[in-house]
């Protein structure tokens, strides 16, 4: 990942991939306090746009709020960072990764010393789970790891030690042979994905948790308002691991992983073992809306 060509916004000014480097005293190697965000650029028809751009920073601003990390630049300069990563890199399609993380100033949980650094690097990834895996849908496990209670760490939080917990959850889940990992919430509630929010249709509603314990999706607002757009009813409540097994349908939404239809969860099929039929007319205008096909969700574009 880090040897090849293109160039890496770091601290206000772009570096040559290779040459994007930290220190290994870097505080938030060691202890994990960092915020990131991940956002899609997609090739439209009027030139590359970045989806719901303001949304993302808005959600790192707020992320480095609650962390109580000083954020050394503006939303509108990492708004504009965001658009040279992909600009300068030539890309037509993107993923980007913004963070902001402490330097290596000073080491130690005390240290007071500390300045927030960012960085915002941009490369093509395509689909996340799979191309054929958005037509047929995905298999998912419980995970034996519990998602975050709310008061250890901050669930509102994009924040890189998070992610422990995710990669705990999802390589389990790999290595057991599954696409990915639905983790409960400490009542033993379905919470979300590794990086991904959770939805379930039965009798044609639409049901999603609430965000207690699951991280508030970009995505997921989306598909709460094309549904509701729609004319689908969309239901926010605590939903249990059996309600999944009964579903007609279930899926995932986030940035890269878009929607991703969910055909089985601990070896029960899901409705009729594939993508449903309201999976389907989501993702299907999901894509419309990202590539600039639905005039009227063209506010969500930034052009780069
Ligand atoms: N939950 C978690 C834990 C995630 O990491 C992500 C990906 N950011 C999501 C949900 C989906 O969020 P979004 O739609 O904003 O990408």
């Amino acid at each position: 990942m880090s040897d090849r060509d293109g160039l890496i916004w770091l601290d206000g000014e772009m570096v040559p991939w290779r040459e994007a480097k930290v220190h290994v005293l870097t505080h938030t190697l060691h202890y994990g306090m960092g915020v990131f965000e991940g956002v899609r650029a997609y090739k439209t028809d009027q030139g590359t746009a970045i989806f719901r751009l303001q949304d993302h920073t808005d959600r790192l601003f707020n992320s480095a709020k609650i962390m109580r990390m000083p954020m050394p630049y503006s939303k509108d300069v990492l708004m504009e960072a965001q658009k040279a990563a992909v600009r300068d890199n030539d890309l037509d399609s993107a993923y980007i990764r913004p963070m902001c993380f402490y330097g290596s100033e000073g080491m130690g949980l005390r240290a007071d010393n500390l300045e927030t650094h960012a960085m915002v690097a941009a490369w093509t990834w395509s689909a996340y789970l799979g191309a054929e895996n958005m037509e047929k849908g995905i298999r998912i496990k419980t995970s034996t790891f519990t998602r975050h209670h709310v008061n250890i760490t901050m669930c509102k939080a994009k924040a890189n030690g998070n992610y422990m917990n995710s990669m705990l959850a999802l390589r389990e889940a790999l290595d057991d042979g599954y696409d990915e990992a639905l983790l409960l919430d400490v009542d033993g509630y379905v919470a979300e994905g590794s990086a991904e929010n959770f939805f379930l249709v039965k009798d044609g509603i639409i049901y999603t948790p609430d965000l207690t314990s699951a991280l508030d999706g970009i995505t997921r607002k989306t598909i709460l308002r094309l549904a509701t757009d729609l004319g689908i009813e969309v239901r926010e409540k605590r939903i249990t691991r059996d309600e999944v097994y009964i579903a007609d349908e279930a899926f995932f939404s986030g940035t890269a992983a878009e929607v991703t239809p969910i055909r089985e969860l601990d070896r029960r099929s899901i409705g009729a073992g594939t993508r449903g039929p309201i999976t389907e007319k989501l993702q299907s205008l999901y894509f419309d809306v990202v590539y600039g096909r639905a005039e009227k969700y063209r506010d969500w574009l930034t052009y780069v």
